[in-house]
């Protein structure tokens, strides 16, 4: 028996290197002449971004954008707002959002019509994970990673309470 909150493996670190690899390719194919701008969400992208752009060996731009919190449970509010705004101009630009995980939705939603408004020459979203069965919001995936369970996931960036960022792995509570 797993004791409560005892983290379960459930994507391994090797299967992320090998799934951030396919994406850092495909990315690649497309971007590699554009000089992109990747935006990623604060605080849980911060790994997978940094894995991400080491795989990209053409000229790119890194900011980070943080929206509102859920709170330090597990569940949303509902309403999503920028806390933290970018430090970098949008117009003209070519841009692909990085995201941890998308959930209802509304996070990435919120993000993708805010940058829109600023006129990007093109805007495209790459996800880690997806957990579409919680979805409340349509959100078009340019570059998608796993699809996992309708589950609580730390690690890799994702926390529970600002904890298990750390993990190496994707991981489930044990109590979930
Ligand atoms: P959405 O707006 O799609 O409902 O949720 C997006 C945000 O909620 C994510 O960026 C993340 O901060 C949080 N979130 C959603 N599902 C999970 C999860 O399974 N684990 C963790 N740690 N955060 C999650
Ligand atoms: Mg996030």
């Amino acid at each position: 028996m797993s004791s409560q909150s005892e983290p379960q493996v459930l994507i391994s670190r090797q299967e992320i290197e090998a799934m951030v690899k396919k994406l850092a390719a495909e990315i690649s194919e497309h971007y590699h002449d554009k000089s992109p701008l990747l935006v990623g969400i604060l605080k849980g992208s911060f790994i997978f971004m940094a894995d991400l752009v080491r795989l990209l060996d053409f000229p790119l731009e890194v900011d980070f954008v943080r929206l509102s919190s859920y709170g330090s449970g597990k569940e949303s509010s509902g309403e999503v707002k920028v806390v933290q705004e970018l430090s970098t101009q949008v117009r003209g630009r070519d841009v692909l959002v990085v995201e941890d995980i998308v959930d209802t939705g509304r996070s990435v939603a919120f993000l993708m019509d805010y940058l829109q408004k600023k006129e990007p020459a093109s805007l495209k979203l790459c996800v880690l994970t997806d957990k579409p069965s919680r979805r409340q919001v349509p959100v078009t995936i340019d570059y998608p990673g796993f699809t996992v369970p309708d589950k609580f996931l730390v690690g890799y960036g994702l926390d529970w309470d600002e904890k298990f960022r750390n993990l190496p792995d994707i991981c489930t509570l044990g109590d979930d």
